[in-house]
């Protein structure tokens, strides 16, 4: 067993690093205050070929693994949270696609996809249906060959810049809970398709979270992304990529964290000497140090099974996510504290990694959840 990246693998990573340094760190901290989408980043980002990174290059994609796409998300994460969440859900939608899609939506959309011509968002979780998706309110009904859809969805990120968002709706009778529900590939262009309120939320500031209104929206059959009544399983059994750039964005803050919280240590002097020679603080710095390699190994693992196709239904995701979240917020929590007054300031960088870590506890599944996929697997199916 080897835990050394490819020669390829060190370039990519080695890349993105330059690209953070240079172009994110300086403009992140006015990007977050402003509330300000990073549209030029992603575009440099999209001019570099990051958005099709997973994508085949038969269709303008990079080809690359789950493996070298957490590597990117880790990188631009440390930089900027944000980046790799706009990325993710966009990445969701051409990845559905690809692994679900017919032919028709993977010529017409995936080429525009990989070069972000076509922005994607992702829209499963509703007023009423969070943790429990299989909940939704949100129905499609066939209509000749059109489907008519008609519902409300919550919080999707990025919603508004979107020009396509998969849209998962019942298609089926209540009965066959988990397998009454189809994925849709709906036009923010099409008639009956609103854009509702914008959320305040407590982070992820440059990214906008939305509720979307569809009143009679009409797609063409073809839009149907696999099988019918399968669109939830196809979600949470074949998609990957959202939990590993989940996992990826917390292992980038949770370093992030430990080298600002570093960098301070050694410079700040209290007491005549460097408060890096306080041991009360370099046992913080020790400890924030493992969770920070504990959650990047966590998440490697993840996307290295998920790349040979090991993954046992989840379970490595399950965990990396789990806890390179909790070690995001635990890591930019201490760095505040090392950091002392300066710390609770907007002028320092570890206030918003603990606001952007704080969401990943609660998206793509909260860890509650998490922790129940995988006790389940430890100890069986619970009967609640
Ligand atoms: C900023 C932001 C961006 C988002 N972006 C998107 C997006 O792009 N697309 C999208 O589809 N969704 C998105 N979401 C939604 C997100 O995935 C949900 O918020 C999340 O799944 C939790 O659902 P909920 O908020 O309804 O919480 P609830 O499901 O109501 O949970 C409330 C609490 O109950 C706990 N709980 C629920 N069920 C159980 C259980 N069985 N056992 C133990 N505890 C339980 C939860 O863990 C939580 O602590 C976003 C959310 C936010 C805040």
């Amino acid at each position: 067993m080897r835990f050394e990246l490819t020669e390829e693998q060190r370039q990519v990573r080695d890349a993105i690093q330059v690209f953070v340094e240079e172009e994110v760190e300086p403009v992140a901290r006015e990007l977050d205050r402003g509330h300000e989408y990073p549209a030029e980043l992603l575009q440099q980002l999209a001019d570099q070929g990051i958005m099709g990174t997973t994508l085949p290059q038969e269709y303008g994609g990079l080809g690359y693994g789950m493996v070298e796409y957490a590597l990117i998300i880790e990188e631009l994460s440390k930089g900027l949270m944000a980046l790799g969440s706009a990325i993710n859900v966009h990445v969701i939608t051409a990845s559905l696609i690809q692994k679900y899609g017919n032919d028709y939506l993977k010529e017409t959309y995936l080429p525009e996809m990989a070069t972000y011509d076509t922005v994607g968002a992702f829209g499963l979780t509703e007023p009423n249906a969070g943790s429990d998706n299989a909940a939704m309110e949100c129905q499609a009904e066939r209509d000749g060959d059109e489907w008519v859809i008609n519902g409300q969805k919550r919080w999707i990120t990025n919603s508004p810049n979107a020009d396509v968002i998969s849209v998962l709706a019942k298609t089926g009778p209540e009965s066959d809970r988990y397998h009454n529900i189809s994925a849709f590939l709906v036009p923010t262009d099409a008639d009956g398709f609103e854009i509702g309120k914008e959320w305040d939320t407590l982070g992820l500031n440059s990214v906008q979270s939305c509720d979307l209104h569809l009143n009679g929206v009409c797609v063409p059959e073809e839009h149907l992304i696999g099988e019918e009544n399968e669109g939830f399983m196809h979600v949470v059994q074949g998609l990957n990529v959202g939990r590993v750039n989940v996992a990826a964005r917390c292992s980038g803050m949770a370093r992030a964290a430990v080298e600002d919280a570093t960098a301070y240590a050694k410079e700040r002097e209290q007491f005549g000497q460097p408060i890096g020679d306080f041991q009360g603080i370099r046992w913080k710095i020790a400890e924030m140090e493992v969770k920070a390699d504990i959650a990047n190994l966590l998440t490697l693992r993840a996307a290295d099974f998920a790349d040979r196709g090991h993954g046992d239904k989840g379970r490595e995701e399950s965990i990396a996510k789990l806890y390179s979240s909790e070690a995001a917020v635990e890591n930019a929590h201490e760095a505040i504290q090392i950091l002392g007054g300066n710390g609770y300031t907007k002028e320092y960088n570890p206030e918003r990694y603990l606001r952007d870590a704080q969401l990943l506890t609660i998206g793509e599944g909260t860890n509650e959840i998490h922790r129940k996929i995988i006790a389940d697997r430890v100890l069986g199916p619970s009967s609640t």
